[in-house]
């Protein structure tokens, strides 16, 4: 019998999580592995017997995050050294055994390490030793084995994002081979893998039979899957066809797309033509000044960017556009962001996360650039490029007054309520297929349900409605 099973109460396992989508799966991954293998899981780390953290180092702002977390456990530690701390994820594989150095930590798991999580806990419960998993040579293709013990972790459990009843995530891609020069991802999570079709669609139809409605198929390139099957190379259209087929799933995302040339007409191709296809793109352009994008790494000019946006609004004329940016890379002088500005004018996002540049250790921007971007320079311009961003989303959300739109429910709304309707339901939030946030009032029972709203009222970011 498993060693957690044979015991007379299974220790408890506390899980937080920092990050992108790609972090919250293999949360989830890791919570459904360890929920089989017999373990507890509980809301409050004093409860806890293990606390789990899954973190990022994409910023080094989400890193201070997760070190400032550690200090407050290494203080619970003194009047609970039984405690057990884990650190898995990004950071993890970046800084491996100095991680283990910090007195609050028993072991680190990196991300493709993952598999091994169960059996990590376990021998440091029992032990009372360190446990360390990272991937030596993570740039290197891995042993057949190994890659197919992650696959298996990965396709062994449907996940349903419990936070978001009836939505989740699938990965289709692992790792990135574009090296963008300021971005740590090709180091930390490995080279790029396409898994096979047949158990992306295996997963999306047990999700299906559990109620799911909503999958987003998640990769760092995601338009740029490719797996060789025979004599078909499946592509993400062809994977968007299929999933389109799969009874009860209703509305399908992909995230995050790079703007390449050949991997996008056939793709905007199926969205315009599947119902199930969500009319969303999210598609960083990171800058708006060539020079600047050389220095990122990124292998496109702004106007074929923008290019590539205007076939996206020829072939699918109502498609909503997100994008990414990056201010105060080194060298981006006022030209520079100026371009990014007109970039961004031109762009009429729905809505764009915009970032400070941090520079990032390994990284060839951090090897070979200076960080010579002040950062009260880099707070202007974050500042000025929303306020551009604002207006923009400000007046699109207009066109949304006196319409009904159709929203997957996602649950209570984190603010107050609105005070449009004068009953007792409370306020809840959904999404547009174009992944504008609808608030409304309505029953909480319709959390993971789709509702008609009709739109009375706006922000830049939100829309808010009546149940109609
Ligand atoms: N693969 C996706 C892509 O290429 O768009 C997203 C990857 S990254 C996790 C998400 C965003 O973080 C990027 O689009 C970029 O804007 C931002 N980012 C990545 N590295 C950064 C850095 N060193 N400093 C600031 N922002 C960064
Ligand atoms: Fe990072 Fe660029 Fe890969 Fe996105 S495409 S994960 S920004 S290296």
């Amino acid at each position: 019998m498993p060693y957690i099973k044979a015991l007379m109460s299974a220790p408890s396992i506390h899980v937080r999580s920092f990050g992108c989508q790609m972090n919250k799966l293999d949360t989830a991954l890791v919570t459904s592995a360890l929920k089989e293998a017999g373990y507890d899981f509980t809301d409050s780390v004093k409860q806890a017997d293990v606390v789990l953290i899954n973190t990022c180092s994409v910023r080094e702002h989400a890193e201070q995050r997760v070190l400032s977390h550690l200090g407050h456990l290494k203080h619970i530690k003194k009047s609970r050294p039984n405690l057990i701390v884990g650190v898995i994820g990004c950071m993890a594989q970046r800084l491996g055994d100095k991680l283990l150095e910090h007195e609050a930590v028993n072991l680190v798991c990196g991300p493709a390490e993952i598999p091994q999580i169960e059996q990590l806990i376990t021998e440091t419960l029992k032990e009372k030793k360190k446990s360390l998993a990272v991937t030596e040579k993570i740039r290197q293709k891995a042993p057949e084995q190994q890659s197919q013990e992650l696959e298996q972790f990965e396709s062994a459990y449907g996940i349903e994002d419990k936070s978001i009843p009836g939505q989740a995530y699938v990965r289709v891609m692992r790792g990135c081979n574009n090296f963008c020069s300021y971005c740590v991802v090709p180091y930390v999570r490995g080279p790029e893998v396409s898994r096979p079709p047949d158990a992306i669609i295996e997963q999306i139809k047990k999700l299906a039979d559990l109620g799911v409605k909503q999958v987003t198929l998640l990769g760092q390139t995601v338009n740029s899957y490719k797996y060789k099957q025979g004599a078909k190379t499946w592509s993400l259209a062809d994977l968007l066809h299929a999933a389109s087929d799969i009874e009860g799933i209703e509305w399908l995302r992909f995230v995050t797309s790079y703007p390449f040339k050949e991997f996008f007409d056939d793709i905007m191709q199926v969205m315009a033509s599947s119902p199930k296809v969500c009319e969303y793109l999210h598609m960083p352009a990171q800058s708006g000044s060539d020079k600047i994008l050389r220095a990122m790494n990124r292998n496109y000019s702004a106007d074929s960017y923008l290019e590539l946006l205007e076939r996206a609004r020829a072939i699918v004329p109502g498609i909503t556009i997100a994008g990414d940016f990056i201010v105060g890379f080194p060298g981006e002088t006022d030209e520079d962001f100026q371009a990014t500005v007109d970039l961004v004018k031109k762009a009429r996002y729905k809505n764009a996360f915009i970032f400070k540049y941090s520079p990032r250790p390994g990284t060839t921007a951090d090897n070979r650039l200076q960080d010579t971007v002040d950062i009260e320079v880099k707070q202007k311009r974050n500042l000025e490029l929303l306020t551009v961003q604002e207006k923009i989303s400000d007046e699109l959300s207009r066109d949304f007054l006196g319409k009904q739109v159709k929203v997957l429910v996602e649950g209570l709304s984190k603010k107050s309520r609105v005070n449009l309707d004068k009953d007792e339901n409370p306020q809840l939030i959904g999404r547009t297929s174009g992944d504008w946030i609808v608030v409304f009032n309505g029953p909480e029972s319709l959390a993971g349900t789709f509702a008609a709203v009709k739109i009375e009222g706006i922000s830049p970011l939100t829309l808010f409605g009546r149940l109609a």
